[in-house]
């Protein structure tokens, strides 16, 4: 049964396996584990909306502690900031859905298509993530010979 923590010596907020689980058991922290009033899944949305947001992972435990004071303090404000967030995640996955759909030649809607070389064009492997989306987009249509 997971329930949401945070790490009184690292400040870290994140999910445990098993509320008997004291200790944080990551790198040589091991400092002391205390539950937060915040359910899985209400973590797991607000992490999930905010996971582009936050450079530095400071930032993200202080936006977490906020959140989790807006809960004790205001848990209607809190409300509707959950479910902003959760539209947020609803509509980022029916993005991802889409881009992930069989993709077509967009003259011909032929689907033996095939994608242009992604190491050529993005010089190195370490640059994907960041050129996923301009290379998700190179295409050539096997049957028409369209590039888009
Ligand atoms: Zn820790
Ligand atoms: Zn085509």
């Amino acid at each position: 049964m997971y329930d949401v923590c945070k790490c009184l010596k690292c400040t870290w907020i994140g999910q445990r396996e098993d509320p008997d689980i004291k200790f944080h058991l990551w790198g040589n922290c091991m400092g002391e584990l205390e539950h937060v009033p915040l359910s899985v899944e209400e973590f797991r949305t607000i992490r999930s909306a905010t996971m582009n947001i936050f450079q530095d992972n400071k930032d993200r435990r202080r936006f977490y502690e906020s959140i989790i004071e807006l809960k004790e303090n205001d848990i209607v404000e809190f409300g509707l900031k959950l479910s902003q967030f959760r539209t947020q995640v609803n509509q980022e996955t029916a993005r991802m859905e889409q881009s992930s759909a069989v993709p077509r030649c967009p003259s011909c809607q032929s689907t033996q298509i095939r994608k242009i070389d992604v190491v050529e064009r993005a010089g190195s492997i370490a640059f994907l993530g960041i050129f996923s989306g301009k290379i998700n987009k190179s295409f050539k249509c096997k049957n028409c010979g369209y590039t888009w």
